[in-house]
């Protein structure tokens, strides 16, 4: 969306010489702040200034999140903002809260957020609407205060190059989602509490979209965003049972999440949100085992920053070899029953 003139000449209007202070916002589900937020905190805390957290959700979901956010360590301030029409985090009905928040005068230099699927909707959003440009799944930044400008580090070629980009003075308020695998979780338990103000929800009337449900694939195993082990299958495990049948009792014995290629996902042999890749998550386990998965680029851009990476395949010539730390050449069908049979004595 382009912005009127009006909203153009605001938006340049409250750049601040206090030095940075950044509106992080801290995305939230059953009542525990999510931990590509956290990351976010995190990196906030690297442009050396003051962090706003922002806590927008349904009634409900706002009491009992805010507590614990008030606890994070590196916050100095927390704003939540509670109605009805919050609860799913529509984009659309969101924006326009940020939007008062940012333009009212405010002494924000930053807005940050974790590259997580509703931000990346949300935050250029934003930015669009006042007229301001974003950078998005930053993996590092440094902020220098004399020039008012960030420096920024991103992947991008499926993380074949990395960019460096320069958000300069003259952008007075800088948009940005962080790669939560490049920063650690903010903890709790800060010096001190951070104070917490409500803020009054801006109305959208005549609702541009409407949240229609929400589907959770349920597990009992660990989050595959956060798991510090993961357990991955691709094509080679031919159908949805044997993807079953084979990885889980790897997977159980490791207290491992599972994963999947690509390939592996469009046959149906797993759930899309067990995707690990460039278009899938990525993810950076202190394991990550890939099973039968070749190694394409596009896998590698979503694990190939993990700590120990252990390949099975029975093509010695598999790309995966080539970022694999340990890699046994063999049919996953005789390792994989193996090495749980060892594990388990
Ligand atoms: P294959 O490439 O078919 O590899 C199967 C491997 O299993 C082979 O190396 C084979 O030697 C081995 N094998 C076979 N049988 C056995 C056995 N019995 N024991 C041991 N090894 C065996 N891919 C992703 O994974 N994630 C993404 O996010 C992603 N995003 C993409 C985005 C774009 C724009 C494009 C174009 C592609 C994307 N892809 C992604 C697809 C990617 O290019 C590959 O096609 C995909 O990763 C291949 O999956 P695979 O390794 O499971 O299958």
């Amino acid at each position: 969306t382009r912005c009127s003139a009006f909203c153009r000449l605001r938006s340049r209007n409250y750049a601040t010489a206090l030095g940075p202070h950044a509106l992080v916002l801290l995305e939230h589900r059953d009542g525990a702040i999510e931990s590509g937020s956290l990351s976010a905190v995190t990196a906030a805390q690297q442009l050396g200034g003051q962090i706003t957290g922002l806590i927008v959700g349904g009634p409900e979901q706002v009491q009992a999140v805010v507590q614990r956010a008030k606890n994070l360590s590196g916050l100095t301030m927390l704003l939540h903002s509670s109605s009805p029409q919050y609860a799913n985090q529509v984009p659309e009905v969101v924006s326009p809260l940020i939007e008062r928040l940012l333009v009212n005068g405010s002494s924000f230099t930053h807005v940050v957020s974790a590259h997580s699927s509703s931000a990346k909707s949300l935050l250029p959003r934003i930015a669009a609407k006042l007229d301001l440009p974003a950078v998005s799944d930053v993996t590092s930044l440094e902020h220098d205060s004399s020039s008012n400008s960030t420096t920024f580090t991103r992947p991008i070629y499926a993380g074949n190059a990395i960019a460096t980009v320069r958000a300069p003075s003259s952008i007075p308020l800088k948009f940005f989602t962080v790669r939560s695998t490049a920063f650690s979780a903010a903890p709790s338990g800060g010096a001190e509490e951070a104070e917490d103000k409500a803020v009054e929800p801006v109305e959208v009337a005549d609702l541009p979209s409407q949240h229609i449900r929400s589907d959770y694939t349920k597990s009992d195993r660990p989050d595959l965003g956060v798991a510090s082990r993961v357990v991955s299958g691709g094509r080679a495990l031919k159908n949805a049972e044997t993807f079953k049948s084979t990885l889980e009792p790897l997977a159980d014995v490791l207290g491992a999440a599972i994963g999947a290629s690509r390939a592996a996902v469009d046959a149906g042999y797993a759930d899309n949100s067990l995707q690990v890749g460039q278009t899938g998550k990525v993810v950076a386990p202190e394991l990550y085992m890939a099973l039968g998965i070749s190694g394409a680029i596009q896998h590698l851009a979503g694990m190939k920053d993990s700590k120990l990476i252990v390949a099975v395949n029975k093509d010695p010539d598999a790309p995966i070899f080539q970022v694999a730390d340990v890699g046994l050449v063999a049919d996953l069908y005789e390792a994989v029953p193996e090495l749980v049979q060892k594990l388990k004595q």
